[in-house]
């Protein structure tokens, strides 16, 4: 059983982490040009930025030929754009892309070290910190499929609605959109800030529409992580790095809740016993 070599898997969460600040900041500025002095922006309201934004008016859009307010054709394009990442490497926009998963991971981190987890978490060992923390297994997988009424429920509303339904209660907008004059907004920024330092991801493991619509390409995405049975020693040293809780076992591949962030591949000690496959 050979160990990998450090410099190479450390180099993955580098690069990782690197394209994650640059859409994260590129989000903020997006936010930040809708609220400048001066000449409309161009594209569109913040919405019109946003994958989601693509589902939640494209049925009224097939149905009437007119897109929600506040989205237009550009809206579609992000979400082809998205689609087309997820189709080559399943979920990798919510591992390396999506600033709301980002900042879910810098919360979830500054938890980690407060509560007790110190400055230099070693790499593959559980924490003793004693935030985020992990709901009961049974409560997590039930919870996990919440995910996919609300994007039931956002689909079917969106027939009957002016506005994409999820407007006013968006993490999105409340996190980047700087419009904090609106109470409901401020609420879910409060929210979504509480929940991620208590939980990894909570808004992407159980609420998040746009990763229950995600989520079915990790099915058949060429791009994708894999366990080799005869080598994985049952370490778990995987999981306790993954972002998402993944149990990280063989029979686990092709999760509908893998990111695709590779953490996994970085963590594990043992040669080959997880490695990014194509095909
Ligand atoms: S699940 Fe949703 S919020 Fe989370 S990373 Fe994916 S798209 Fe972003
Ligand atoms: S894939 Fe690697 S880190 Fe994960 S359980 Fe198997 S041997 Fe351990
Ligand atoms: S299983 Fe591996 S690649 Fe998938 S989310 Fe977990 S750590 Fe990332």
């Amino acid at each position: 059983m050979a160990k990998k070599q450090n410099k190479e898997r450390s180099s993955i969460t580098k690069v990782r982490h690197t394209i994650q600040y640059i859409f994260l900041f590129a989000t903020y500025l997006l936010g930040l040009r809708h609220i400048m002095p001066g000449r409309e922006s161009t594209g569109g309201a913040f919405d019109a930025f946003c994958p989601m934004g693509g589902i939640e008016t494209f049925i009224p859009y097939i149905l009437t030929g007119q897109t929600l307010k506040t989205t237009n054709l550009l809206t579609f394009a992000v979400l082809i754009g998205v689609i087309g990442v997820s189709l080559l490497a399943g979920r990798a926009f919510c591992g390396w892309m999506c600033p709301i998963g980002t900042l879910q991971d810098m919360l979830a981190g500054w938890a980690q070290r407060l509560s007790g987890g110190g400055k230099h978490q070693i790499r593959g060992k559980r924490s003793k910190a004693k935030f985020p923390m992990e709901l009961s297994p049974e409560v997590d997988k039930w919870a996990r499929y919440l995910k996919y009424l609300v994007l039931l429920v956002v689909l079917i509303a969106s027939v009957w609605t002016v506005y994409p339904p999820l407007r006013d209660i968006c993490p999105a907008r409340a996190l980047f959109s700087f419009e904090l004059g609106e109470p409901l907004l401020v609420s879910v920024l409060i929210t979504f800030i509480i929940t991620s330092l208590l939980i990894k991801r909570f808004w992407c493991k159980y609420l998040c529409p746009l990763g229950a619509f995600l989520a079915i390409t990790n099915k058949f995405a060429p791009l994708r992580v894999t366990i080799d049975k005869n080598s994985c020693t049952g370490c778990a040293r995987c999981e306790a790095e993954c972002p998402v809780d993944i149990p990280a076992i063989p029979e686990n591949m092709r999760n509908l809740e893998c990111v695709q962030c590779l953490e996994c591949v970085e963590t594990c000690a043992v040669e080959d016993a997880v490695v990014l496959k194509l095909g």
